[in-house]
C-alpha cells in the first residue's frame, strides 16, 4: 500500500499535567488538533495516563487518531515518552507507574492542579499525589515495562539541559532498547541528520505542548500507510533494526 504524509504531535500534556494550563483539557486539544491539520496526537502527561480515555472519546468520529501515552519520570530523572496503542489503555501499567510515585501530596498552590476530565471537560478527580515526582524505577526496568505492555519508548527531548538522558547520565547507552530520540524544536534540521547518524536512531520533534498556544508549533512528519500506533511502530522498529542502514534525520 502507498505511503501517506501524517502530520504527528506524540508529546501533549492536559490539565492533568500540573505545569499545564487548565484549558488544556482532552476536548480542547483534540478540537485545536483538528484545527491545526494534525493526524495523530498522544495524550503524554507526567506519570499518568487518566486523561487518555476522555481525549480518545472526544476524537471519536473525526480523522483524528490519539495515542495513549505517558511522559515518565524515572529514578534518574530522565522523561521517556511511553507510546501504546489507542486501544490500549492499560490501567495495570497507570498503576504500577502511580504507585511506584513516592506519596508526596500535590501542594496546588506551587504545582497547579491535577485534573482528572471526561470528554465534556468535567471534573472526574483532583488527582492528590504529585504526579511530576521521579518515579521509584530506574530507566532499564521502565523501559522493559513498556516494551512487556506492547508500547515504543522514547526519551524525550534530549537536547535539553533538564530531565534528559544527556543532561542526566550524560550519554545514550549502546544498544538502550528504546525506539526514537526526540529533541525540542531547539535543534535544526542539520543536527537531527547528525544525532540520527550517531545514534542510529530516528530523530523525532514534538509541541511538549503545555498550553494550547503551543500547538503546532513542533511537529513530525511520518510517512505511513495509515495513521495508526501499529504503523507508527513497524516504521520505527524497522529503523531500529536495520541498525547501519541510513538513518533519516527526522521521521520522515
Ligand atoms: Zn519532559
Ligand atoms: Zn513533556
Amino acid at each position: 500500500m502507498a505511503k501517506k504524509r501524517f502530520l504527528a504531535d506524540l508529546h501533549i500534556h492536559s490539565c492533568l499535567s500540573p505545569c499545564s494550563e487548565l484549558d488544556m483539557t482532552p476536548r480542547a486539544i483534540v478540537n485545536k488538533a483538528i484545527e491545526q491539520g494534525i493526524d495523530i496526537i498522544a495524550i503524554t502527561d507526567h506519570n499518568s495516563m487518566r486523561n487518555v480515555p476522555a481525549a480518545i472519546a472526544a476524537a471519536s468520529g473525526t480523522r483524528l487518531t490519539v495515542l495513549t501515552g505517558m511522559e515518565i519520570t524515572t529514578c534518574e530523572e530522565i522523561h521517556i515518552l511511553a507510546l501504546f496503542d489507542s486501544n490500549n489503555f492499560n490501567n495495570d501499567f497507570n498503576e504500577i507507574i502511580y504507585s511506584n510515585l513516592p506519596d508526596i501530596k500535590n501542594n496546588v498552590e506551587h504545582f497547579g492542579y491535577q485534573i482528572v476530565v471526561n470528554c465534556d471537560d468535567e471534573v472526574i478527580e483532583f488527582v492528590p499525589r504529585l504526579l511530576i515526582s521521579s518515579i521509584m524505577i530506574e530507566l532499564e526496568p521502565v523501559l522493559g515495562l513498556i516494551h512487556k505492555f506492547n508500547g515504543i519508548a522514547i526519551p524525550a527531548h534530549i537536547d535539553k539541559e533538564q530531565f534528559s538522558i544527556i543532561s542526566q547520565i550524560g550519554f545514550i547507552p549502546e544498544g538502550l532498547k528504546v525506539e526514537a530520540l526526540e529533541v525540542s524544536r531547539n535543534t535544526s534540521e542539520e543536527e537531527k541528520i547528525i544525532l540520527s547518524k550517531k545514534y542510529q536512531r530516528p530523530i523525532v520533534s514534538f509541541s511538549d505542548a503545555h498550553f494550547l498556544s503551543d500547538f503546532g508549533s513542533n511537529l513530525s512528519e511520518l510517512y505511513l500507510e495509515a495513521p495508526t500506533f501499529d504503523e507508527i511502530k513497524k516504521k520505527l522498529t524497522h529503523k531500529l533494526r536495520a541498525g547501519a542502514g541510513v538513518p533519516e534525520g527526522t521521521c520522515s
